[in-house]
């Protein structure tokens, strides 16, 4: 297998070994929480607006309820497997443990292509998801949220399709609702805070001022445009953005706030009136202090890794970076934020939005966000510690952490029956 058709869960695996190693983990727990708990394939047969039934495929994975219900989120997107999504629920084990929040990880997908789909063929396929997964899911098991190409819309419809189902209204069900059904303040652009949180945490480590870093940033969906925005507001100049139709340049900085209005218009970076089109490929290896990817998976490869010129990479995106890639830039020396922590944002929102919910309660919005700052400075810290201590990479460390505090809840709990 050549690394870009290898397993994205044999990826994940080997990450979990390496730290594994480390913290001399016993087999009995290594085994124990090392795979899946439950994996879920689902026909969701949906009526087109042609009349015509087409069937999907989707998927619900719990990969641990060690600590907590199983949490993440549901993706739409042409490129999602099972192997695809176990590789994600895993990582949300161990990105909740490392930011210390009380659940365990799961991840759930739908392969399909959403862009060629009406908002009624997206309601539809959505609400019979649901119905298939509805034994599996509940506030206290398993709450899905937003992941790439699902938005607070696709929650509002799991969370109606369950509480019709339950015969009452269950808002926390889901996190990234809207707020008129119970979401939290912040969630929307809490992975671009987080990330932005850590890369301001990784510059200070590194005695690198904010406001004199260019940026590069790889999708420009819901992470990518909001850290744009936030470290061009701090100062730093974000000169190279890309997604699926093209990538733009402008060495003197271009405006985040007019490229998502514009994106939002046209549904593209490309074209872009204050830029220069560049191939999307050269994005990677554009000079510049911090390199965000921000799509999905297999971003940062051994055939484009050397190439990268970048002092930080913050992987916004999750698991966007091979484990060959990983030993590259380890070579070069490249301060790499892992997706566990980088992007820890978004879940860490999500459960105080859970929070909020089974309680009834609401925060203000910059209460969520100073105490997103704190959980996220924290971790970082928890994190760094760990790699300076034991000499070891960022990832490596993160996953040490995450994955202690998950044997030492298996531990406490011990084997059933
Ligand atoms: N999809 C996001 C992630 O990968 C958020 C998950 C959640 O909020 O549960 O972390």
């Amino acid at each position: 297998m050549t690394e870009t058709n290898a397993s994205v869960f044999d990826m994940a695996m080997e990450q979990f070994e390496a730290a594994a190693d480390l913290l001399q983990l016993d087999d009995d727990v290594r085994n124990k929480i090392k795979y899946p708990e439950r994996c879920l394939i689902v026909s969701v047969p949906v009526r087109l607006d042609d009349g015509r039934i087409q069937r999907f495929e989707g998927y619900r994975v719990q990969h641990s309820t060690a600590r907590g219900p199983a949490k993440g989120g549901l993706r739409y997107h042409p490129r999602v497997n099972l192997d695809e999504v176990k590789a994600l629920a895993t990582w949300m084990t161990w990105k909740s443990a490392i930011v210390g929040i009380p659940f365990g990880g799961g991840k759930g997908g739908v392969c399909c292509n959403p862009k060629s789909m009406s908002s009624g063929e997206l309601e539809r396929l959505t609400r019979r998801f649901t119905t298939e997964i509805l034994p599996f899911i509940g506030p206290e098991k398993d709450i899905p949220a937003p992941d790439a190409y699902t938005n607070p819309q696709v929650m509002a419809w799991i969370m109606d399709t369950y509480s019709m189902n339950k015969g009452y209204c269950v808002p926390g069900v889901v996190t990234g609702k809207p707020l008129e059904l119970g979401g939290s303040m912040g969630r929307i652009e809490a992975t671009g805070r987080g990330v932005f949180f850590t890369i301001g945490c990784a510059a200070e480590h590194l005695k690198l001022k904010l406001d004199s870093l260019q940026v590069c940033v790889q999708g420009f969906g819901n992470a990518g445009s909001v850290v744009a925005r936030l470290l061009d507001e701090a100062g730093a100049k974000v000169i190279a953005v890309s997604d699926s139709q093209g990538c733009v340049y402008n060495g003197n900085g271009l405006p985040p706030g007019k490229l998502i209005d514009y994106k939002n218009r046209t549904g593209s970076v490309s074209g872009f009136p204050e830029s220069e089109p560049m191939p999307a490929e050269d994005l990677l290896h554009c000079p510049c202090d911090v390199l965000i990817p921000a799509a999905l998976e297999d971003a940062i490869t051994e055939d484009n890794a050397a190439g990268i010129r970048a002092r930080i990479v913050a992987e916004a995106a999750n698991g966007p970076t091979t484990p060959a890639a990983d030993r590259i830039l380890q070579a070069k020396e490249v301060f790499l934020i892992p997706d566990v922590l980088c992007n820890a944002g978004g879940v860490t929102v999500s459960y105080l939005e859970w929070v909020q919910s089974i309680q009834q309660l609401f925060w203000e919005e910059a209460d969520v966000f100073k105490r997103l700052q704190n959980i996220m400075r924290q971790s970082f810290k928890t994190v760094l510690d760990i790699s300076v201590d034991r000499k070891v990479p960022m990832r490596t460390a993160a996953g040490m952490v995450g994955i202690e505090r998950v044997a030492r809840a298996t531990r406490l709990r011990g084997l059933y029956p």
